[in-house]
């Protein structure tokens, strides 16, 4: 089982798990919060002959990523790995071009190791950083010795290696003022772009770390908007919610100085409304679009001409965008919607999700279908969580059960977020969705 869910985790993501041990004890660790029957996997380091083997199914043409987590693999600190640096190097022989993208706390990473790096390129670090303040990492991450990120941070920019920052934002337990000396701190120390994430807190959270999620991020908003004010460097909120961002326009949150984008005159709050002739649909089409083009042409709202340069297939041009709906999926939805031939679907979600969802109703019901979406909240993890990828079978049986209860058993396609399940259709708990066949006389699906 743990083999079949590595080598899928490294054919789709093209991520190449490594280890789940690591050196720091963040609060906010998933790893900690887990209700019971999650069907997670804690990973000791990896043997290298098995790293091999993962490592030959890389994709050459995709980003290579280390350090990420994983779906069902407990998230660690790539460079505890006692062979990483052997196993970077055999990457870098076999893939001499492709870009490695290593997500780390950084605390390992000293000037020997910077200039190991610097002889890997291409090559791009997530600095999971959290707090620039002693008192903070101390609070946040159980780091006694701030100072080893702090120069690591200086020593990326020093080597001319790109790295892009990200705090977990826990104003409630550590101050605003932590949060923007934080932000300062990568701003002023050569971060290409900073993520803020709002942290998520199950049931199982002590009630000494919960906060309301609604009254926090609203105040991150305002935050991002006084950031935004004093620099150019782009700061990303995540989760990307619907309110207040004008739905799916492909609006720019912001430009990497020194970047394609930038050279050609793109700036942060641009519309985009075509690459290379095509209308786009929504932020990830425009992304995905401009990532894939070598000579990309942009269209924006309000601009007389066009924009275009020249970029590497493949690579980002520098345009950083939130991460709203795939139009890949709105268009597979609709496609199962049609082979079904489905005059009544019940389409169900997440609460974070159904906004944008309301969105593409047009474009589903386009074929005469009738869609009714629903929310599905997280029961199974409680809390915060309200987030598609962390919902369960349980989560769904509930909501199909009351719906079918209230309107009847009319709905002759069901379809569920493909992000809840593996590719083998199992959720978190290793539950499969078609136990939930036995609910409805319609089909279920998932997309
Ligand atoms: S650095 Fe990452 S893996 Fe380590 S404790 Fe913090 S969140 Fe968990």
């Amino acid at each position: 089982m743990l083999g079949f869910i590595l080598r899928k985790t490294v054919s789709e993501g093209n991520i190449l798990p490594l280890t789940s041990t690591c050196n720091l004890r963040c609060i906010f660790c998933s790893n900690a919060q887990n209700p019971k029957g999650v069907e997670t996997f804690f990973l000791p380091p990896l043997p290298l002959p098995l790293v091999r083997q993962l490592i030959a199914l890389l994709d050459p043409r995709r980003k290579i990523i280390i350090g990420e987590a994983a779906s069902r693999l407990t998230e660690g600190e790539p460079l505890t790995h006692p062979d990483f640096w052997t196993i970077l190097a055999i990457i870098r022989r076999i893939y001499p071009k492709t870009t490695i993208q290593i997500t780390t706390n950084g605390w390992l990473l000293n000037r020997t190791a910077i200039k190991k790096l610097s002889d890997m390129r291409p090559l791009e670090i997530n600095l999971s950083l959290n707090s620039a303040t002693p008192r903070g990492r101390w609070l946040l991450m159980g780091d006694r010795r701030a100072s080893r990120v702090l120069e690591a941070a200086d020593l990326l920019a020093e080597a001319g290696i790109t790295y892009h920052g990200s705090i977990v934002a826990m104003p409630h337990l550590v101050g605003w003022q932590d949060l923007k000396l934080s932000c300062s701190f990568l701003q002023e120390h050569g971060a290409a772009t900073i993520r803020i994430f709002l942290p998520g807190f199950t049931k199982l959270t002590l009630l000494a770390l919960r906060f309301d999620p609604r009254i926090i991020y609203h105040k991150l908003r305002q935050f991002q908007k006084e950031q935004e004010a004093v620099s150019n460097i782009p700061l990303l909120l995540e989760p990307f919610l619907w309110e207040d961002w004008r739905g799916l326009q492909a609006r720019v949150a912001g430009v990497i100085p020194g970047s394609p984008a930038e050279s050609a005159g793109i700036r942060r709050g641009d519309i985009i409304k075509s690459v290379n002739g095509n209308p786009v649909k929504s932020r990830v089409d425009a992304f995905k679009r401009v990532y894939k083009s070598v000579h990309p042409c942009l269209e924006r709202e309000g601009r007389e001409f066009p924009v275009s340069f020249w970029k590497e297939k493949h690579d980002g041009a520098g345009i950083v965008m939130n991460y709203d709906l795939d139009w890949v999926l709105v268009k597979k939805a609709r496609r199962v919607i049609r082979d079904h031939k489905a005059r009544n679907v019940l389409v169900l979600t997440s609460i974070w999700g159904m906004p944008w969802l309301r969105a593409v109703l047009p474009e589903w019901e386009g074929d005469g279908a009738k869609i009714h979406l629903a929310a599905v909240s997280n029961g199974f993890f409680g809390g915060s969580i309200a987030s598609a990828g962390l919902l369960t079978t349980l989560d769904f049986r509930k909501t199909l059960r009351e719906i079918i209860e209230n309107q009847g058993d009319v709905f002759d396609l069901v379809l569920l977020p493909g992000i809840a399940f593996d590719s083998s259709g199992r959720d978190l708990l290793g539950r499969h969705y078609s136990r939930l066949q036995c609910l409805t006389r319609g089909r279920v699906r998932i997309v």
